[in-house]
């Protein structure tokens, strides 16, 4: 997924709650930054697990 993707997902999605179901490698230039983007609401994170983590946080 490439950053426009996931600014106009953002602006969808808001400030609405989101359990990040389904996440995406994110890509900068093309190449993988280490980054997973939600499919849902353009949220990211290190690692294809950070949605579990922060469920942890709180
Ligand atoms: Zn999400």
């Amino acid at each position: 997924m490439n950053r426009k993707d996931v600014e106009k997902l953002r602006e969808i999605w808001g400030e609405n709650s989101c359990d990040h179901p389904s996440l995406e490698k994110d890509y900068y230039l093309g190449s993988a930054t280490g980054d997973y983007v939600c499919k849902q609401c353009g949220r990211s994170g290190y690692g294809s697990d950070w949605p579990q983590k922060e469920t942890k946080d709180k």
